[in-house]
């Protein structure tokens, strides 16, 4: 991949962040659906501060940035993402008494399934259907995760958001502008403006008997393990249509199974599209193409995609 950023942005992250910065890395590694081509440049973050450090860099510089989480909701394409990507790994995790409860504040690359399984243990109730969603505290405020009848929203308090060209301010849960797995961050993505970045969460918790939360969460765990298969995905491909599950409409359009390359519609859920081994992007969105089509074609339903399709994709 050639390089796009200027020399001088490249001195500047490196004078900052020494070994943490890498050129050309394979972003297969760091997505769970394991396809996708470079990061021209990658940056590893440890810190809010090393993150809001890193952004400002490239924003001032006028070169692109693209935050990495968990890797759990996208798909980057076969030539990769131009510019910074920066791999999100501030994880510090702090609790307080509020009014209403606790408070838990995260800082944006903390893994939401362990800030849930550590609630648990603590008596702290409202984040059960968070665990087994993969990813970050930002990917998950982002995209307004949810599960077993709940979300994000539900939960959000306030959000330290660094907007570019403005700096630093808080986000409390009306500003989000939350829906159905979007907010008014994930809107950035559609409209191609310089992208918002999620610092921290503040989410709010209420004690609880732990055996009762354990209980919640081992019944969601039980009911994701029998309704959802293993392997590399993206988790759900497609949005649930109003009215309908997508993977029912994939499977009655009769995809379950279906594979392109190394990329297949999974027989336990056909909204799940697994890597088998060696599949690249392009096979994954040829099987998207595929559902999506035969979907309208027999349903007249237009799905839209849940995952979000990063990087530099050739949409001819
Ligand atoms: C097996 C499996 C099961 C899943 N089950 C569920 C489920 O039950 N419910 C559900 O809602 N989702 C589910 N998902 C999807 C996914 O796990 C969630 O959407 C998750 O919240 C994404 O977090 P992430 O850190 O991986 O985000 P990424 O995929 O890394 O990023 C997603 C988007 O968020 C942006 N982003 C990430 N961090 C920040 C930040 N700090 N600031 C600004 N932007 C940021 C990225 O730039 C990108 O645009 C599942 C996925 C898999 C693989």
């Amino acid at each position: 991949m050639k390089l796009m950023t200027t020399v001088h942005t490249v001195e500047r992250l490196r004078q900052i962040f020494g070994d943490q910065l890498h050129v050309n890395e394979p972003l297969a590694r760091h997505t769970t659906a394991r396809v996708g081509g470079a990061a021209e440049l990658f940056l590893t973050v440890t810190s809010s501060e090393e993150l809001l450090a890193a952004v400002e860099v490239a924003y001032s510089a006028g070169v692109s940035y693209f935050i990495l989480g968990g890797g759990s909701n996208i798909l980057v394409a076969d030539s990769g993402i131009s510019g910074l990507v920066i791999l999100n790994r501030a994880r510090k995790v702090s609790y307080r008494h509020n009014g209403a409860g606790v408070v838990c504040t995260a800082e944006s690359g903390a893994n939401l399934s362990s800030i849930a399984r550590q609630c648990i243990s603590k008596g702290l109730g409202g984040l059960e259907w968070a665990i087994g969603i993969p990813g970050t505290v930002g990917g998950a405020v982002v995209g307004n995760a949810g599960a077993h009848g709940s979300d994000i929203d539900s939960r959000l308090l306030a959000a330290t958001i660094w907007e570019p060209g403005r700096g630093v301010r808080v986000y409390n849960r009306e500003d989000m502008k939350y829906g159905y797995r979007t907010s008014v961050l994930k809107q950035d993505a559609v409209t191609g403006r310089p992208r918002r970045v999620i610092l921290s969460a503040e989410l709010q918790l209420n004690p609880e008997p732990v055996e009762v939360i354990s209980a919640r969460a081992e019944g969601f765990s039980a009911h994701r393990k029998e309704h959802q298969p293993g392997g590399a995905s993206t988790g759900s491909m497609f949005k649930n249509p109003e009215n309908y599950y997508a993977g029912y409409l994939i499977d009655t359009a009769g995809l379950k199974g279906f594979s392109v390359g190394d990329a297949a519609i999974s027989e336990k859920h056909a909204n799940f599209f697994i890597n088998q081994g060696d599949a690249t992007a392009e096979d994954v969105r040829s099987l998207i193409a595929e559902a999506w089509n035969s979907v309208r074609e027999q349903f007249g339903i237009e799905m839209e995609l849940e995952v979000e399709l990063v990087g530099d994709w050739n949409f001819e």
